[in-house]
């Protein structure tokens, strides 16, 4: 029973579930949505950055605005707010004490 070290599903003849090339596409026909790349919290995580976690991830449909489409978010929505959370980052060093609070009223 090994498990994948990025995002703790097990691994299945060796290899990740979720380790994904591509992810699916969205198939509602609403144009908001169509087309987007969407998936698990799994899936999400092996295609955003190195240090990013599942739990994160998970926070991020909490309290950062990431959708929860039928179960799937998607890709570019977490990459916005990776992207947003490293910005931060660079500016004051710890940025997720900062937003706790922030972004649940948001
Ligand atoms: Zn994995």
């Amino acid at each position: 029973m090994t498990r994948c070290p990025r995002c703790g599903l097990r691994l299945t003849a060796g290899r990740c579930p979720a380790d994904l090339p591509e992810l699916p596409r969205c198939t509602d026909p609403d144009p908001r949505y169509y087309g987007r790349e969407y998936g698990t919290v799994q899936q999400l995580v092996h295609r955003l950055g190195a240090d990013v976690t599942v739990g994160m991830v998970r926070q991020w449909r909490k309290r950062k605005g990431l959708g929860n489409h039928d179960g799937l978010s998607f890709l570019d929505e977490a990459q916005t707010i990776e992207g947003d959370i490293r910005r931060r980052k660079d500016r004051r060093g710890r940025p997720r004490r900062v937003d706790v609070g922030a972004a649940v009223a948001a």
